[in-house]
């Protein structure tokens, strides 16, 4: 089984108190589909400019991503910069430059059209619905989102939802979504709206999923030192499909455990700027760290 994976090709560049990286390999989609790579084939769609380096077409390929929709147009890169404050939960965008984005329109090689995991990764909810159209009879399809598209885009996100089996943001995302401020509430709207899977991310304190048997809390990994958290919300849902294209059984059977793992990435994804850290990661070391949360949690 693979992954098909939707969403920004982007590079970034990111600021911290303590260091500031340009142009680093980035985007919803990468981080996904890096993720993602650790358990299954993951095949990308997305876009990028001819200033894109050849270096991160390289690592797609080391990950043994298929680049076969992934598109390369004339014209530059989507770019977006950030800034972190001293508190690595508060981060502010400083700049986004569509470029290529602002003329992209998905197009699924035929030998994506059968994938029967789809994550559609945080991109617009207009173009999220447009690979849907393309695909045959996928089991599983997962959205993200952001912010941005519940302030331009909430039709276009409200009529996705109507057609994803999970859907997943984060807490303030939640709020904003169901003019709710608690959460279980939240997750009670959220439903009606659709998905019948729905995970509520909370950062550094993990996430909450909620289905027709109930909650479960899933705990993120206790890091002793945050580098740069972009795509750590990216790297924990592309884990999480990765390993239930893999898993044998049900989704309900299945998904409590694949939300660990999407932890565990998600917590290697923080250590390193951009995927520095991730791309260096073995399976071992995801098992073992899979392990300590599993102990650490316990009781
Ligand atoms: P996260 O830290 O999980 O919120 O994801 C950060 C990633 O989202 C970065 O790698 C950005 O390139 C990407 N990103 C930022 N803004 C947008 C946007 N408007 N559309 C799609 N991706 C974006």
């Amino acid at each position: 089984m693979s992954v098909l994976i939707v969403g920004s090709t982007a590079l970034d560049s990111i600021k911290t108190p303590k260091a500031e990286n340009p142009r680093l390999l980035g985007g919803s989609a990468s981080h996904a589909a890096v993720a993602a790579s650790f358990f299954a084939p993951v095949k990308l769609v997305g876009i990028v400019g001819e200033d894109f380096p050849r270096r991160y077409l390289q690592l797609y390929k080391r990950h043994q991503v298929d680049l076969a929709g992934l598109q390369i147009a004339a014209g530059k890169t989507f770019h977006w910069s950030g800034e972190y404050e001293v508190n690595m939960n508060s981060r502010r965008t400083l700049e986004t430059e569509l470029g290529v984005f602002e003329t992209f329109t998905p197009k699924l090689p035929a030998s994506y059209r059968d994938s029967q995991f789809v994550l559609l990764a945080n991109i617009a909810p207009s173009l999220q619905s447009h690979v849907l159209d393309q695909m045959r009879r996928p089991k599983f399809v997962v959205a993200d989102t952001m912010d941005l598209w519940l302030n331009i885009a909430l039709p276009d996100l409200l009529q996705l939802l109507k057609r994803v089996d999970g859907f997943v943001l984060n807490d303030s995302e939640a709020r904003q979504l169901t003019q709710e401020d608690n959460l279980v509430a939240a997750l009670k709207k959220i439903h009606k709206l659709g998905p019948r899977y729905v995970i509520i991310k909370k950062g550094e304190h993990g996430a909450i999923l909620s289905t027709r048997n109930g909650l479960f809390l899933s705990p993120a990994y206790p890091l002793h030192r945050v580098v740069d958290p972009t795509g750590a919300g990216d790297s924990f849902v592309g884990g999480m499909m990765g390993y239930l294209s893999t898993a044998r059984g049900s989704i309900d059977d299945n998904l409590r455990r694949a939300m660990i793992y999407g932890s565990v990435v998600a917590s290697f994804c923080c250590e390193g700027f951009g995927l520095k850290f991730t791309t260096r990661i073995t399976r071992p070391a995801i098992e073992a760290r899979f392990k300590e949360l599993a102990k650490l949690t316990r009781f």
